[in-house]
Parts: C-alpha cells; structure tokens; sequence
C-alpha cells in the first residue's frame, strides 16, 4: 500500500515536473523569437561623399551670425528690431543664390520662411526648422565667459558664443546646404521650406505660431518636418558605449495647474484646526508622494530600434515586457537620469501665503508643472491629480498658456522616418539610432496639425566638452563640425527632396 502511493505521488511529481519543462522551454523559444523579430537589424548604407564644404568659411559665417544680438528685449520675446535687421541682411549677402530661387516671406515682420519650389507641386512640401532668437547671457555671468558671448571669436578651431549650439549652427547649416546645391544645379521635386521662427526661446507665440497658421490658411500640409533635438551622442543611453543618433519624435505635454485655497481670514490666537496654508501643503505633500506611476512604452521604440546596439539581456527585457515589464519600470521610472522620460512628472515650483505672522491667511496658492507622457492627456492628468489630493476645499485650474497635449510621437515606420534615417547613417556613418520622446518643447510642436510627421535633430556630434552649454556659460562649438552639418542638410534635401523621400 505504502509502495503504491509512493509510486503514485512519485508519477505525479514527475508529470509536474514534465508541464513545467515543457512550459519553460516554450517560454524561452517565445523569449527568443520576440527578441529576434522585435529588434531591429538594418543592413549598413553606403556612406555618401556629400556636398563638398569649407568649414573655415562656414565658421565666419555663423560668427557673423552670432554677431546679430537677436536675444528678446523682455520675457515675452519681444525681438530687438535692429538685431533682426542686421541678421536678416546678413543672410542675404551670404546667400546669395538662396535669396535669388527661393521666395522669402517675413512673417509677423521677423520669422522668415523660405520656400523652394519644387518640379512637382503636386507633392506635399517638406520643411526644416530652426529659430534666430537666443537667450541672453546675464550681465553677472559674462567675467566667466573666456570669450565675449556676441563676438563670435574663433580661436584654436573653437567658435564661441551663443547661438553657436542653440541654433544658429542649424540656421547657417540649412541655407549653406541650399546655397551648395543650388550651385551644382539642384531642383527638388517635392516643394521645401525653411522655417525660422523668431522667439522660439519664449515660447514661439509670435514667430512659428504664426508661420503654422499661414500655412494652415494656404491648406498646406507637409510630409515631413525636421526641428532643433537630439543629436549624435555617446554615453547618454545606459548600457550603450558608442556614438547614437537620438531623434526626436515627439514632446511631452506641458501642464501648469494653479492650486488655491480660501478660508476665513482671522487673528491668528484663536486659529482653526487648518490654515489655508496647512490644507495646501498637505496637498502638494500628497502629490509629491504619489507621483504618476512609471510607464515603459514611449521608450520601447528606443530600444528596439537600437537593437543589437544594447547588450543581449536589455534586447531580451525590451522585446519581452510581458515578462520584465514591471521589472524596466521600475530601474528606469526609478533612477534619477532616466525617470523623467518613463514618467510624467510632478514638480512643486511655487507656494505663495501670509503675510503677518499673527495673520491667519486667506488664501494660499501654488503652481505645480507637470510633463506629460505619451498616453497621458491634460483631462487625464486633472482627473488623477483630483483623486490623489482628495480635498474639496483644494481648487485648481490650468494656468492659461501654460497648458499644452503630449505632441506626436510621430512613427518610425514612414517613408520621413526612413529618409531621415538614411541621411543620418550616410553622413554620420553606421550608428544605431534611437526615436526618443523630448522632455522640452520646440517651435515644432506649432505645427502638430499641419503634419504627422515632426522630428527632432541636429546635426552635430555632441561632444561631452561642449554639449549641454545650450543657454550657458561658455556656449561654443567645434567650426570643423560645421561641415558635417551643413552636408547632412544638404543630404535630406536630396532624400526628401524626392516623391519617395527615401
Ligand atoms: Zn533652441
């Protein structure tokens, strides 16, 4: 009897153990095919000789350019009319062929859009952006500049000032490539414009805002569109050691909410059990410590377009996030680099209330800024902020102007994506690429309804000496990169120039 159970109870462990040998071996081949199928692996382009350049000549010119002190007069980027007028004729004389083909409209008296008529107006134009205006550098900080900030000195290769990366580089880049072309002969077929908004450093209400809205009165709707972003990097991406190409395809939303409290105002010695202050705090504590959950597919193109570019195991949790899902949300939504693009995000920026300490006060207001993930609406955002605070007494609205969608993510799968794609690769060589969602917003997101196909890319290797000084201190840029620049520019219109735009 003991034997036969014995027998029994061994028969079934052993089926047991057969279900779950079975089950694990088709969970892995599942693991593996996923992680073959869903990352990408793309044949090496040749690489193209590309439009021949003189980096020292391109250099003076967008010294030249930084010359032109087009930093807004106040904050709400009124532009300096002499300034702009310097800049402006300056173009001209640089350009003198761009300036002969192309029509040039001033719109709203300073953003420029150029536009190159192409053989077949049939097609959908294309456009490449950037802006002419640049933040100031503060009075307080220009003894810490080695070189003036608007002399634009070239010394040791080196040209210094700002605008030099943020983006007058991209500015010059395009009207040099135009002018190269337009020298060998070049016409496209699809129509392109170009784009240069004037306070895109303050928003872009005045410049690009109205640019979008003339184009949108002419039924204009574009095939592609590529703005200031990413660019090329290295040691950026966890776990990536060499150089990537990030480009941007969307922005997270922006979301401004003013919250207010009202109570009684009093004399302080006989308070009630809350200040209006009290009721407040404890709200924004609450949405400090509940933030909005972490959240991995906006990044999961990123990954799978880098491909064989991370190491196994990353490829294996990112094709697979129906079994290490949980697990990349939270190492990414967790760590301090990464979370911002795994997360919308929540930050308590200012906190007004009382004047009198014997005064109990009437109202205390707060402003928090929110940055929206792909999937998440401003609807969805109050909804959530709502039920997290749970207070009645806590009102809160969007601050006007300061309320703006997640824009895009425009595909990686369309014919804009694959053109970009191929001009990066065949200018800057056989790098992996990676479609990020920006955690700022550019002049492009003017023009969400005008296309669905809005990235985000310079053209510049970002070296780690240089890169990040965008708005700050020492801002400067290797003149030799210029070429490189003003080639892949000269490329895209070339690859989107075409009906195929690959
Ligand atoms: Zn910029």
């Amino acid at each position: 009897m003991i034997l036969n159970i014995s027998w029994d109870l061994l028969g079934i462990i052993w089926l047991a153990v057969r279900v779950i040998l079975i089950i694990l071996a088709i969970s892995s081949v599942l693991i593996l095919v996923r992680t073959f199928t869903l990352t990408r692996r793309r044949k090496p382009l040749a690489p193209v000789e590309g439009l021949p350049v003189d980096a020292a000549a391109i250099g003076e010119h967008l010294a030249a350019a930084i010359r032109c002190k087009t930093v807004p007069l106040d904050e709400q980027g009124t532009p300096d009319p002499a300034a702009f007028k310097q800049l402006h004729e300056l173009l001209e004389k640089l350009y003198p062929r761009v300036h002969a083909a192309l029509k040039l409209e001033k719109v709203n008296g300073y953003s420029l859009l150029y536009t190159w008529q192409g053989t077949r107006p049939e097609l959908q134009p294309v456009q490449m952006m950037a802006h002419q205006d640049v933040v100031a550098a503060g009075p307080e900080t220009l003894s810490e500049w080695k070189y003036p900030p608007f002399e634009g000195r070239i010394v040791d290769g080196i040209l210094w000032g700002r605008g030099s990366l943020d983006i007058k580089n991209q500015v010059i880049g395009v009207l040099e490539a135009a002018e190269g072309l337009l020298a060998q002969g070049f016409r496209p077929e699809r129509t392109i414009l170009f784009a240069f908004g004037h306070d895109e450093e303050t928003g872009g209400a005045n410049g690009a805002r109205n640019v979008a809205k003339l184009l949108r009165e002419r039924g204009i709707r574009l095939a592609g569109v590529v703005d200031e972003g990413g660019g090329v990097v290295a040691g950026i991406i966890p776990r990536i050691k060499g150089d990537v190409a990030l480009i941007g395809t969307g922005e997270k939303g922006y979301l401004t909410l003013e919250f207010t409290v009202q109570c009684a105002p009093g004399h302080s010695s006989a308070p009630p059990r809350q200040t209006a202050i009290g009721i407040l705090a404890r709200a924004m504590v609450r949405l400090e410590e509940k933030p909005f959950p972490p959240e991995i597919k906006s990044a999961r193109p990123l990954y799978w377009a880098l491909g064989t570019a991370v190491p196994f195991t990353a490829q294996l949790a990112w094709a697979n996030p129906w079994l290490f899902g949980r697990r990349l949300e939270r190492v990414f939504g967790n760590s301090d680099e990464t979370k911002a693009y795994f997360r919308t995000t929540t930050a308590v920026t200012v906190f007004h209330a009382g004047d009198e300490d014997n005064t109990l006060p009437a109202e205390a207001k707060a402003l928090v800024n929110f940055r929206l993930l792909p999937g998440m609406t401003i609807a969805g955002a109050c909804e959530r902020v709502r039920r997290v605070i749970d207070d009645e007494r806590v009102q809160f609205k969007p601050v006007e102007g300061k309320a703006n969608e997640v824009v895009g993510p425009s595909p990686v799968e369309c014919p804009a994506y694959e053109g970009l794609s191929r001009a990066v690769q065949q200018i800057y060589g056989p790098i992996p690429e990676a479609p990020f969602v920006m955690l700022g917003g550019t002049d492009c997101g003017h023009y969400r309804d005008l296309s669905d196909y809005i990235y985000r890319f310079t053209p510049l290797v970002m070296d780690p000496s240089f890169s990040g000084l965008e708005h700050g201190i020492g801002e400067r840029i290797p003149v030799a990169s210029m070429a490189k620049t003003v080639q892949f520019y000269a490329h895209l219109m070339q690859v989107w120039g075409t009906e195929s735009m690959t």
